[in-house]
């Protein structure tokens, strides 16, 4: 268990013992609460909404989700035989006891019953203080039960559980990030603050999930703050360090300010704005699916590359056909070397590969082979290039790599990585010769690399440096042939 400091425990202590909470917060709650709520589908296409008991008719699958046509709410659509369904979201309160922030964590549960009744409760389970600290000051009460690796929050009767029994959470991964903000004493609670201009209320009322304390903590991005939610970029503002606001509109966001009004009424997130940078259609269901593809970290690699090949919205279509499972990995690949391969990709018959992975590894072997061609093709034309540079004494003598294959060869013997240079050595940037006893001409000696007409790196097997007499061999080479100083 870990030790509160002093000055913390008489903040909890205030909050626990001073503090109301804030008004408004019973109607946040219920209002939150209302979306934890399913329709259920019996035989007939009946339908029936928990949240306000409406009965309807509807043709819409099992899983998917529907607008119930009473209380307008979109609602998981559910077999009749369920028997237990939860909701779970955290909500949180910020407060402030003297000149501490505090941010207050709840979770709000719902749990569907078997006669498919709705029972929520919310409970109060973990406090955080906001401070500059690189390290987080969170508290957790009774509520909290800690397993190996993951936390559970009790709900039951409060009798059992000490609410007001604080102690500090030491794990090292965090209890909470995110948390839907209840945004309505924001802007008073910030008003004296050096946040008062920041405009985190607006943001905290058209945005979902927030990490308050983040928002908090980065007080360098106060004014980016301001300025994206003025723009009514809400989402985009939890993520204010990514822009730098330059004066203009495209080099900020990445794209043209045409977007701007499609950006403002979707409310569009960072992952959306990567996308539409790509997509470059105002289209919100497509950027939607496309979210799919891109997962939690954001990156968009792979269907930039694939945008080289095919619009995205052609993508989609062959995701489509394929009930969207489609490894984007795989695809841009596939499509690389078809387009090496000279396939026609306008032709959805190339495009749209019926069976991903056997084509995929049928296309690569083809590259494979066309690939080396090429580069033995450019790799002989360089030795050629090259072999005015051949040069020999009664011991030893150095000759440009001639074929890819030699390379290939040098490298066995070498046990070296001369291999990976081969499309440097192919396309110019690098010169490879090979240095060798001239009594065993097709034994492996010494490798060397040569830039500007000066060696740059000369290895033996194992990477061992040459000998001293080696090394004079080359360093006359160098000045008598490289640098052409007789
Ligand atoms: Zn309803």
């Amino acid at each position: 268990m870990g030790y509160i400091k002093i000055a913390y425990r008489e903040i909890l202590h205030d909050l626990d013992y001073y503090s109301d909470l804030p008004n408004g917060w019973d109607k946040f709650v219920s209002k939150q609460a209302k979306l934890h709520n399913l329709i259920i589908k019996s035989n007939k296409n009946k339908c029936h909404c928990t949240g306000c008991n409406h009965d309807f008719i509807s043709n819409k699958k099992i899983n998917e989700e529907t607008k119930c046509p009473n209380c307008h709410n979109k609602y998981l659509i559910k077999r009749s035989n369920l028997r237990h369904y939860e909701f779970k979201d955290y909500l949180s309160i910020l407060d402030r006891v003297k000149d501490t922030f505090v941010i207050r964590y709840f979770e709000l549960k719902t749990i569907i019953d078997a006669l498919h009744t709705p029972h929520s409760s919310v409970v109060e389970f973990a406090r955080e203080m906001v401070t500059d600290d690189y390290y987080r000051d969170v508290v957790v009460n009774e509520r909290v039960s800690r397993t190996q690796c993951h936390i559970y929050i009790h709900h039951s009767n409060s009798s059992y559980f000490d609410e007001k029994h604080w102690r500090q959470y030491t794990r090292n991964y965090s209890i909470i990030d995110y948390s839907i903000v209840f945004p309505n004493n924001l802007k008073k609670l910030l008003k004296d603050t050096e946040f008062k201009y920041s405009c985190i209320w607006d943001i905290a009322k058209h945005s979902t999930y927030i990490d308050l304390l983040k928002l908090l903590k980065n007080k360098n991005a106060i004014s980016k703050l301001e300025l994206l939610a003025k723009m009514k970029l809400y989402n985009l503002a939890l993520r204010a360090n990514e822009f730098y606001y330059t004066g203009s509109f495209q080099n900020t966001f990445g794209i043209s300010k045409d977007y701007y009004p499609f950006m403002k009424k979707h409310n569009i997130t960072h992952k959306q704005l990567k996308i539409l940078r790509l997509l470059k259609e105002q289209n919100i269901n497509k950027i939607r699916y496309l979210e799919k593809f891109v997962g939690y970290s954001e990156n968009t690699d792979d269907l930039e590359e694939i945008s080289k090949y095919i619009s995205l919205s052609r993508f989609i279509k062959y995701a489509k056909i394929h009930h969207g499972k489609v490894a984007t990995y795989l695809y841009k690949d596939y499509l690389r070397f078809a387009k090496f391969l000279g396939f026609d990709l306008k032709n959805n018959r190339y495009a749209f590969p019926k069976n991903l992975r056997e084509e995929h590894d049928k296309l690569e072997k083809q590259y494979e082979i066309q690939n080396e061609k090429l580069i033995n093709e450019a790799i002989v034309k360089r030795g050629k290039i090259l072999s005015i540079n051949a040069y020999k004494t009664k011991k030893f003598m150095i000759t440009p790599a001639s074929t890819l294959n030699a390379l290939l060869d040098e490298s066995e013997q070498q046990h070296n990585c001369v291999r990976t240079y081969a499309e440097k050595y192919a396309d110019g940037s690098c010169d490879i010769y090979f240095m060798r006893d001239i009594n065993k001409p097709d034994k492996s000696l010494v490798t060397v690399e040569v830039k500007d007409n000066a060696v740059v790196q000369s290895r033996k097997k194992f990477n061992y440096s040459p000998t001293d007499e080696q090394k004079k061999f080359l360093e006359k080479w160098e000045q008598k042939v490289l640098k052409g100083a007789a």
